[in-house]
């Protein structure tokens, strides 16, 4: 476990930007964590040893700001890292879902046969806001029969609520709002 104080450094490097994208929304900006290598150690140190003896076959990243994390993640736990794309951008045939975000409508893709059946698989986006993105990149893995073992964030904006759509999902998150 890493200490409160190790955890507040990381917290210090979240930047917030009010009326972004749109107004009314207080976006949590995390370039200025990507730009602190101690910071960026943190945040992944403690997704990852929340996995410390448990077999993990797969991490979906969530474009964009999921591939950061959700690909670092993917080489510490020895897991692949399947990408769960914006329509249009996967070369391959795709499987699809149409979701709602905090401030949108939106799609994502993964191609078809990321999974073999029952893969062990952790979804990871940057936050989690009302859980919608991360709900549908489940139903992406259901759909190709894989098992979300758990869900995993850097930020998690309590407030909205998210975990209640991803119940009865396992949510691992290293820093609260
Ligand atoms: P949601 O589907 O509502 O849980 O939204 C999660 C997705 O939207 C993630 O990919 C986030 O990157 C992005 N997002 C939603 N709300 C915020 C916010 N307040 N600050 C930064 N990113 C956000």
């Amino acid at each position: 476990m890493l200490s409160a104080e190790t955890l507040a450094y990381a917290k210090s490097k979240i930047r917030d930007i009010p009326d972004f994208p749109s107004k009314g929304i207080l976006f949590k900006d995390i370039t200025p964590l990507l730009a602190d290598p101690r910071a960026f150690h943190i945040v992944l140190d403690s997704l990852a040893e929340r996995f410390i003896g448990e077999h993990v076959d797969a991490i979906v990243g969530v474009e964009a700001r999921g591939f950061i994390f959700g690909g670092a993640l993917a080489a510490r736990l020895n897991a692949s890292f399947v990408p769960a794309r914006k329509p249009g951008k996967l070369p391959a045939s795709v499987d699809k879902v149409t979701y709602t975000t905090e401030y949108s409508t939106a799609e994502l893709e993964i191609h078809k046969e990321s999974f073999r059946r029952g893969a062990r698989v952790v979804i990871v986006d940057d936050v989690l806001a009302t859980g919608g993105t991360a709900k549908a990149a489940a139903n992406l893995v259901a759909a190709q029969h894989g098992e979300v073992v758990a869900y995993a964030f850097v930020i998690e904006l309590s407030f909205l609520k998210g975990r209640g759509v991803l119940a009865p999902g396992r949510i691992e998150s290293v820093l609260d709002y």
